[in-house]
């Protein structure tokens, strides 16, 4: 089981590898799909995403993790996370567990939204697309590096 820090490190080089692809795909290969869909601000928001997911949004809420410690006062928000799953339960599931982040991460954003007046038709589809992958990734390669380490059969449990 890789620990915090190395899920961290193991993210953190599959970001560098996706914008190296990118980087390559778009400039030396000028791959029509990616210089139609891709600019920077969608690379960016994608970008922010996985960074702030990385090291706020790990499966590993389940338990008082490095990510779960990060959020330090507002930890609160994830507590009906943790008891929820028992640790490496359902959070480590490649399906349900960045769904299960992400309807938290819903229900936090509504309250904010809520207490800020922002209206989410405003926020463009490419952006919010860009953001949700950014979201889903690392939390994907967090649990994939989990069942290559463990070789446990969580994943498709
Ligand atoms: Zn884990």
């Amino acid at each position: 089981m890789p620990s915090g820090k190395t899920h961290e490190i193991i993210n953190i080089t599959v970001l560098m590898v996706i914008l190296a692809g990118l980087y390559y795909f778009s400039t030396w290969q000028k791959n029509e799909i990616v210089t139609k869909y891709l600019d920077i601000y969608t690379i960016l928001a994608f970008s922010a995403s996985y960074i702030f997911a990385t090291f706020f949004l790990s499966p590993d809420l389940d338990t008082k993790s490095r990510p779960y410690k990060r959020w330090k006062i507002l930890k609160i928000l994830w507590w009906p996370y943790r008891i929820m799953f028992k640790h490496r339960g359902y959070s480590h599931n490649i399906v349900l567990g960045p769904l299960s982040i992400i309807l938290n991460l819903v229900l936090i954003a509504v309250v904010i939204i809520l207490i800020t007046g922002v209206e989410v038709k405003d926020i463009p589809l490419k952006l919010a697309f860009a953001i949700i992958v950014g979201i889903v990734l690392p939390i994907d390669v967090h649990i994939i590096s989990d069942s290559l380490v463990s070789k446990t059969k969580h994943v498709f449990k």
